[in-house]
Parts: C-alpha cells; structure tokens; sequence
C-alpha cells in the first residue's frame, strides 16, 4: 500500500506557519512528503474576491470555514492589502525541508493568476510564469527544478509543451487513477504524469460521505488502494492548520495499516516510462471543487 503525500503551498502564511508544523509533525511520525511551493506573490485575496461571483460562494464558505482557515490577511492579501512574497519570504523553511528530505517542487509561480486565467495567458504568459518559478527555486535551492504541479489542477496544451522543454522527472498537474503520458496534438510527451488519486480534505468536509465514515481517517482508509498507488494532495492551508489534528490521526492510522509512505520523485524514478498508457488530458469538475480541473481522461 504504497502512499504518496502532495503537499500543496499556495499562501504565504501556508509557507511560513503551516508548512513547519506539518513538516514538525510528520517527522515525530517517520514520514517525509512531496511538497510543491507557488514561488510568487500570494494574491489569494483575489481568489476569495472571484469565489463572490460563484454562486456557490456563501455555502463553501459555510462549508469550509475558509475565512477561519485562511485568516484575514491572507483573504485580503493582493486587494486591499499588497501581494506577499511566498517563497522568497521563507528560503530557510524550504532549505530546511530539503535538509530534512523532503522533495520540494514548483506549484506555479502566481497561483492565482494561473489558476483564474491559465487559457488565457497564451503561450508566452504560461512560459513567463514557468521561467520565473524556475529562477525563484533555483535562487532558493541552488538546484535546478525536477517537478512542477500544477496550481489548481489546471494545465493546458501550452503549459504541456513548455513543461515538456524543462526535462523534468515527472509532472503531477491533473486528477486521476495512475501515473500515464499525455498525449498533445499526436505526440507523446516524455515527461510522466503522476495524477493525484483521491479527493482533497476540502471537497469532502462537510458531505454526508464523510459524515457517514464517522472521521476523517476512516474517510481515506476506506478510499486507499492497497494494488496500487494512491497520490494524496493535501494543503498547508488547512491539513498544516485548522486540520492538523485530523491530519495526524490519518498518517498515524495509515502507518498502523502498513502504509509506505513514497515521495513522487521515487514514484517516478520506478516508473517505466516507455510502457506507460498514453492518453490525452481532459477537463473535468469534481464534486465540492468549483470550476474546472485537468483530468486523466477516462478517470
Ligand atoms: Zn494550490
């Protein structure tokens, strides 16, 4: 039962004040992580400005608890108040997950802007974003980049391309059922895919799945595949905050049903990439996400 953990930074203070807890945590457990970092601005607040105009705004909010999750200054960073740097405002939390052996990819380098208006920034805007990840990461780590995710689970056939060009080890952009090669206008990329397998904490809380699993922890083990590979995105914002508690008891049950925690860089350096399915990339919506997300097509 091998399980990998995708940590998600997307804020600022999910870098500098969930990220060390959850790193604190799962060390006095044994087990290290994935973690990919939005290297930008943080302009969540303009998230939770165009999460108003969804109509579904006041009950996921309800829902989520989002604005005690994130706080104010986080809801208003970008907006009223200026953008904050992420990972350039905590390099000694990166290096020190580095040091401590976790693996620490790119999560974009604007989240927001990525997330919003992906379609839109042409090939020449997503490559902008992506070179500019690069050199925040490359700054901080003094290591060139091996692995990207995408933010929000959205890519396109531009970003396919332009991250194609960065020979990384893998990339875990989209939601899905295995690791697989996108396929873009006929042509196969070299670089694998690793989707994320299960849903995230913030889609479930508050549905009458998780009501009816009783917790939290019973929630995944009844979802966890012991024939294959399960990728668990979880986020700073939340599983290294308001759910930290929830959040351990899951890794400690995990580990007590013989879980092997994997990081996806050790997922993909097994990967027998030739054999891999081949499939194009879709788009999808999952329950309790809005909008849209990239999907392994068929899952
Ligand atoms: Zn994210």
């Amino acid at each position: 039962m091998d399980v990998a953990l995708k940590i998600d930074v997307d804020t600022h203070q999910g870098l500098g004040e969930g990220m060390p807890r959850l790193q604190e945590m799962l060390q006095a457990c044994g087990v290290t992580a994935s973690v990919y970092i939005a290297m930008g601005p943080d302009n969540s607040g303009r998230a939770i400005l165009r999460l108003f105009r969804n109509p579904g705004f006041l009950a996921k909010m309800r829902r989520t608890r989002a604005l005690s999750m994130y706080g104010l200054r986080t809801a208003l960073s970008g907006t009223l108040l200026p953008a904050r740097p992420i990972a350039a405002a905590f390099p000694e939390v990166i290096r020190g997950l580095l040091s401590a052996g976790f693996e620490v990819g790119i999560h974009g380098y604007d989240h927001v802007r990525w997330q919003d208006r992906l379609d839109r920034l042409g090939a020449e805007g997503i490559c902008t974003e992506i070179a500019k990840a690069c050199e925040v990461y490359r700054t901080i780590t003094g290591l060139a980049p091996t692995s990207f995710a995408a933010p929000g689970w959205r890519t396109n056939d531009a970003a396919g391309l332009a991250l194609e060009e960065l020979h990384l080890a893998y990339r875990s952009d989209t939601r899905g059922r295995s690791p697989y090669r996108c396929v873009i206008g006929g042509r196969i990329l070299a670089t694998p895919e690793i989707p994320t397998t299960l849903p995230t904490l913030d889609e479930v809380m508050g549905t009458p799945e998780l009501a009816a699993a009783g917790s939290v922890a019973r929630f995944y083990l009844d979802r966890i595949r012991s024939d294959a590979l399960n990728v668990h995105t979880i986020h700073a914002e939340t599983e290294g905050m308001g759910q930290l508690d929830n959040f351990r008891i899951l890794v400690e049950a995990l580990r007590d049903h013989g879980a092997c925690f994997v990081q996806l860089r050790e997922v993909a350096a097994r990967l027998r990439v030739d054999d891999l399915p081949a499939m194009p990339i879709v788009r999808a919506t999952l329950p309790g996400r809005a909008g849209w997300i990239s999907a392994q097509s068929g899952a």
